[in-house]
């Protein structure tokens, strides 16, 4: 099958199948998902017939082998394609990017905290539909995304499992407190805001030591937000666990992450959100222009090093700078 075209049976194979999941209640009965094709992602060929069980909120077999107990409801998918869930390692779910930049950082200050939970309720909703059924978020404000998370778990909303983290030094264990699972932290400037540079440092080495070694020893992993190398380099040397975008890292910065086994989230997603964002986009200032220019055409370069390099890449798209749902571009 052409690759384009599995992966859209493979999309397709997710969304028919997420709301049945969703809808199923704690003791709901055994029900067997059947179709043409299954992807287990461990082995790297399709197998047929593709068969799940699911017994409550569990599923209790895969593969064309499944046992399928007496008794078991079968929903026949026809020519679908069953796989395992997406995962993106960077969301902001909490928010969307428009078209108009003076009103988003307005958006940030004086919009209502409930609003802006049940307008995120729409975009996990999406985010669910395009078939990542777990997602970090890495930004969001007021802990709207810990309401979220916890929303989610209660099944009072339809959404991904959702990872939330926060960040700065002294918040990790305030943030560890509220319920955090991911430490996130800024290490550079970053292109969307107004004033700092993208690619200078924001944090010291001592001051990022202490963040990741608060955050590993209350047992969290840890993010940073790094465009430019030093701050990158600061923050895999303290042991970061992942480097989110990356735009600008030199040689030096992917062989360290090489040899720490750091985990670079590209998120090119961002860049295609911001490019169609500027070219639709009336009131961004010429200064953000100029920064996501610049790190636009830097990160095509760096990718292909990191690639060369043997650097571990991770998924993420930074969903939010762009319309939630479109996740699967990043492939
Ligand atoms: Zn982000």
């Amino acid at each position: 099958m052409p690759r384009r075209r599995l992966a859209a049976a493979l999309l397709a194979g997710i969304a028919t199948l997420l709301p049945t999941f969703i809808a199923l209640p704690a003791a709901a009965e055994l029900l067997v998902l059947k179709s043409r094709w299954l992807f287990d992602g461990a082995s790297s060929s399709l197998s047929s017939p593709g068969l799940v069980v699911v017994d409550g909120n569990r599923i209790i077999g895969v593969g064309p082998g499944a046992a399928i107990p007496p008794g078991a409801r079968t929903i026949d998918l026809g020519e679908a394609t069953l796989c395992p869930g997406f995962m993106d390692a960077h969301t902001h779910l909490c928010h969307e990017r428009t078209e108009d930049w003076k009103q988003d950082e307005l958006d940030q200050f004086k919009k209502l905290i409930p609003q802006e939970s049940l307008e995120a309720s729409v975009f996990t909703r999406k985010t669910l539909m395009a078939g990542f059924t777990t997602c970090r978020d890495l930004g969001a404000n007021d802990l709207v995304d810990v309401a979220l998370r916890n929303a989610i778990n209660k099944g009072v909303i339809v959404g991904p499992r959702m990872l939330v983290p926060d960040a700065i030094r002294r918040a990790v264990r305030l943030n560890d407190k509220f319920g955090a699972d991911v430490i996130k932290t800024c290490a550079t400037g970053g292109v969307l805001s107004l004033t700092d540079a993208v690619d200078t440092p924001q944090l010291t080495q001592a001051e990022l030591d202490a963040l990741v070694d608060e955050a590993h020893a209350l047992g969290k992993k840890t993010a940073a937000h790094a465009h430019g190398a030093e701050g990158a380099k600061r923050a895999i040397r303290a042991g970061i666990d992942s480097i989110e975008h990356g735009s600008f890292l030199d040689d030096e910065a992917l062989r360290l992450m090489k040899e720490h086994g750091t985990v670079l989230i590209p998120t090119l997603m961002a860049h295609q959100g911001v490019k169609e964002m500027m070219a639709a986009n009336t009131t961004m200032p010429q200064a953000v222009r100029q920064k996501a220019e610049a790190a636009g055409a830097a990160l095509s370069q760096t990718m292909r090093r990191a690639i060369d390099m043997g650097v571990l890449i991770g998924l993420g798209t930074d969903a939010g700078v762009y319309q939630h749902g479109r996740n699967p571009e990043e492939f």
